[in-house]
């Protein structure tokens, strides 16, 4: 799943792409990917409206039209947004096409279909849940040692379970909750609130720091992220746990050891994670 980095090197790659072009055209292949409104309004809303620009919020994408509103959209599991020319082949498992002014067509491809598209910010009231309740997310203001501190101190959820949290940290999934908790070296069936002082400092620093080398080497891909040229990151050869069980640590050579949380699986070093 595209987590912070994937979906930002996604917003960097579309922006020369599709800043300051018009939609012409909307194709729905799969009406159920539209969680609001509804597809006649969804379509209505967004042909002949000029992209302002591209922002992002945790996993979430913004897409900034003409006439205030916003499309939001959320990758998921294999979601992707591609750009395409439009006399090119169409991409695999196109479900949504944005037809552009300059001949190039914008596609939200997905395999798995979990991928959402919403139209918002109209006369209705209507908000994506998940959205509206983001927590701060790494490397801002928002996000200081204090706040973690503070919210670890209230939760009672393991630590893994914790860093997944959006509500919480906006933008971490399995790979740098992993990592992070792999740098800082606490176990990830650790309780929260059973932190030291210096283990909350230690992980403060991880989040931050693996968000950051994450966003470096343009995401990490395993097996559907790209970002919009296609292109696949490469943080994929700087893990220290991710998608590593039963590899030595590269730290001390123990075997790396994989446990499941809340139906994920998390890998740590047994040795080196406490
Ligand atoms: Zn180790």
């Amino acid at each position: 799943m595209p987590e912070l980095p994937e979906v930002e090197q996604v917003r960097r790659s579309l922006l020369p792409h599709i800043k300051n072009e018009i939609i012409c055209k909307v194709e729905v292949r799969l009406p159920r990917m539209i969680v609001h409104p509804a597809l006649a309004e969804f379509i209505a809303g967004i042909e002949g409206q000029v992209i302002r620009d591209v922002e992002r919020r945790g996993k979430y994408l913004t897409l900034l039209l003409g006439n205030g509103q916003y499309i939001l959209a959320h990758l998921r599991m294999t979601g992707a947004l591609l750009v395409c020319s439009h006399d090119g082949a169409e991409p695999p498992f196109a479900k949504i096409r944005f037809v552009l002014a300059n001949g190039k067509d914008m596609w939200f491809t997905d395999i798995r279909t979990f991928g959402t598209m919403s139209l918002c910010g109209g006369n209705d009231a209507w908000q994506d849940k998940g959205f509206a309740a983001l927590g701060p997310e790494p490397l801002t203001s928002g996000f200081t040692e204090e706040y973690l501190q503070e919210r670890l101190k209230k939760s009672h959820q393991v630590v893994k379970s914790f860093l997944l949290d959006q509500h919480k940290i906006a933008g971490l999934g399995n790979i740098y909750a992993d990592e992070a908790l792999a740098v800082a070296a606490i176990r990830p069936t650790r309780y929260s609130d059973t932190l030291t002082k210096r283990q909350v400092h230690a992980l403060y620093e991880a989040v931050n720091q693996v968000i950051a080398q994450g966003l470096r080497n343009h995401g990490t891909t395993f097996r559907n992220y790209q970002d919009a040229d296609g292109f696949m990151g490469n943080n994929k050869d700087y893990l220290l746990v991710y998608g590593r069980k039963g590899q030595a640590c590269t730290r001390c050579g123990a075997l790396l050891k994989q446990v499941r949380i809340a139906g994920r699986g998390s890998v740590y070093c047994p040795h080196c994670q406490k």
